[in-house]
């Protein structure tokens, strides 16, 4: 029987009802003649209930333990999801991660799957089972601990078992009928892709379009998944919603794909360190130590010897990021006369591939930003992507202002 993978998001799953709307959309597939995997999420705003109850009772938290309790919102919904299916005579059984088993690194809190064995779900789908119900973002560490992906992994979970099991299609259902040229709750006027290339959803993805977890688009493009983003709240012909795919597939397309935005960052600035050699690995070292994921880097102009260096990183990483530098001022190993923290910072981003080849798209977004009297803190570029740091407050004017300007609305 041909494989199925379909991943049903938060609010997805949100209520029962909701399950049994989904349920029934795998009903759909099974009538079909596939063998479905299901992978589900926790009910929207159950995570997020749970990082708060960790975080109160444990601010410096044991990250194992974290994961035993982040984990436990998706247990609850793939049981639920079998239960339904059952309900309506299709049969499915329920998968924790462990039992799978997904096999991850012992990164806790940010794991990545290192295999997925299909066996046991083989041998159940040989059986007569037609539906397997996936916990997602989560699996189990080599010492046999709970793991999870990181947030927004269950949409990785998908996109792994889709290429272990050499499924046909990787369907992701959520609250957005697909891809869009920007977040549709930001820009009304955001327009529905038909198709995005892999490279640009994996630049959209990590620039903070979190429709998508950065590294399910990484995984999609490496194993060649058939990828494709739909809602969970309209009836779906197999034609619907975007199809993430090569390039090669894609005939036309805009310089400019769509436009990013990532709100909680912060803007650190280090200030009056000597300016030799081996300075930057010191305090990059030390960050990453720390597990601060520093973001864009600027080293400002020297004078009599001495330099600032910025670095922007999450919000949530300042108090980390201060407290690895106090420690290499005491340790001598770095010194500085001051270390500042903007909160109020957040990062707009276009990407499209179409900048391989044409010019000009920097000009233009700095001369929009400036026309809407937005300044420019930092800039980044890469081969198919600027990115820029401005002040929060102004992070939906860019947006609109960019999608504007690139004419996004419209198709190419
Ligand atoms: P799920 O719970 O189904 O995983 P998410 O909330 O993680 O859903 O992702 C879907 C959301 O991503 C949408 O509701 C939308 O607000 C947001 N989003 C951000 N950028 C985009 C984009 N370019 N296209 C579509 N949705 C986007
Ligand atoms: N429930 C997890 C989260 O909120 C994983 C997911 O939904 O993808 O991050
Ligand atoms: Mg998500």
């Amino acid at each position: 029987m041909p494989v199925l993978v379909m991943k049903f998001g938060g609010t997805s799953v949100a209520t029962l009802d909701r399950i049994r709307r989904a349920a029934k959309r795998v009903g759909v597939e099974v009538a079909k003649g596939y063998d479905v995997i299901v992978i589900v999420s926790a009910m929207s705003g159950k995570t997020n209930e749970l990082v708060g109850w960790v975080n109160e009772t444990s601010p410096m938290y044991d990250a194992r333990e974290y994961d035993a309790v982040v984990s436990s919102g998706e247990n609850v919904t793939a049981g639920l999801m079998a239960l339904t299916l059952q309900e309506m005579d299709v049969p499915a059984r329920s998968w924790q991660g462990w039992q799978v088993p997904v096999q991850t690194t012992s990164a806790h809190s940010a794991a990545r799957i290192e295999d997925i064995p299909p066996a046991n779900i083989m041998s159940k789908f040989a059986e007569g089972m037609k539906v397997a119900v996936v916990a997602g973002f989560q699996g189990v560490s080599p010492e046999g601990r709970i793991t999870t992906l990181g947030r927004g992994g269950s949409d990785t979970t998908a996109v792994a078992f889709a290429a272990a099991f050499e499924a046909e299609r990787c369907d992701i259902y959520t609250d957005v009928d697909g891809v869009y040229t920007t977040d549709p709750r930001v820009e009304a006027k955001a327009r529905k892709l038909d198709k995005i290339s892999f490279e640009e959803m994996l630049e959209l993805a990590s620039l903070g379009a979190k429709v998508l977890q950065t590294r399910s688009v990484e995984l999609a493009m490496r194993y060649k998944v058939k990828l494709r983003v739909l809602s969970s709240f309209e009836e779906q012909s197999d034609e619907a919603g975007t199809l993430v795919c090569d390039e090669e597939e894609i005939m036309e397309s805009n310089v400019v794909a769509g436009v990013a935005f990532s709100r909680e960052e912060a803007k650190m600035t280090l200030v009056s360190v000597a300016d030799r050699p081996g300075i930057a690995a010191l305090i990059f070292s030390a960050l990453s130590d720390a597990g601060v994921n520093v973001d864009m880097i600027v080293q400002n102009i020297s004078e009599d010897g001495r330099t600032d260096m910025t670095w922007s990183c999450p919000v949530d990483q300042v108090k980390r990021a201060e407290q690895a530098m106090a420690d290499a001022k005491s340790a001598e190993i770095i010194n500085y006369s001051g270390l500042l923290a903007d909160q109020d910072v957040a990062k707009v981003s276009v990407v499209g591939i179409g900048m391989r080849s044409h010019t000009g798209v920097a000009a233009k977004m700095f001369q929009v930003l400036s026309d809407e009297g937005i300044n420019i803190q930092v800039i980044t570029t890469s081969e198919i992507k600027i990115s820029v740091l401005i002040d929060r407050k102004y992070m939906e004017l860019a947006v609109q202002a960019l999608h504007d300007a690139f004419e996004l609305d419209k198709a190419a």
